[in-house]
């Protein structure tokens, strides 16, 4: 994964926990975040867009991959506080 992308993310790194409080309202918890990784925020990033998203998935969930949340803005998340 490229460096680029962890350029400009305010203290929020590769799994770290974050709160989701987006537009989805259901979908509000408790995540780990990495740079989304979608064809179009890869594009984005090569064309030197510094609108960073995320990709979030549930910690809890037996399969990581079963509830996941891509393209997740900046302004969505807040790092929690759960983290050491
Ligand atoms: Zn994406």
């Amino acid at each position: 994964m490229s460096n680029t992308l962890f350029r400009g993310l305010d203290l929020i790194g590769p799994d770290d926990l974050v709160l989701y409080h987006g537009s989805i309202a259901d979908r509000h918890g408790l995540y780990l975040a990495l740079p989304c990784d979608c064809r179009r925020c890869f594009l984005d990033d090569v064309a030197g867009s510094t609108d960073v998203r995320y990709r979030l998935s549930d910690p809890y969930a037996d399969d990581p991959h079963a509830r996941v949340l891509r393209c997740a803005r900046r302004q969505s998340i807040t790092r929690s506080a759960a983290n050491v």
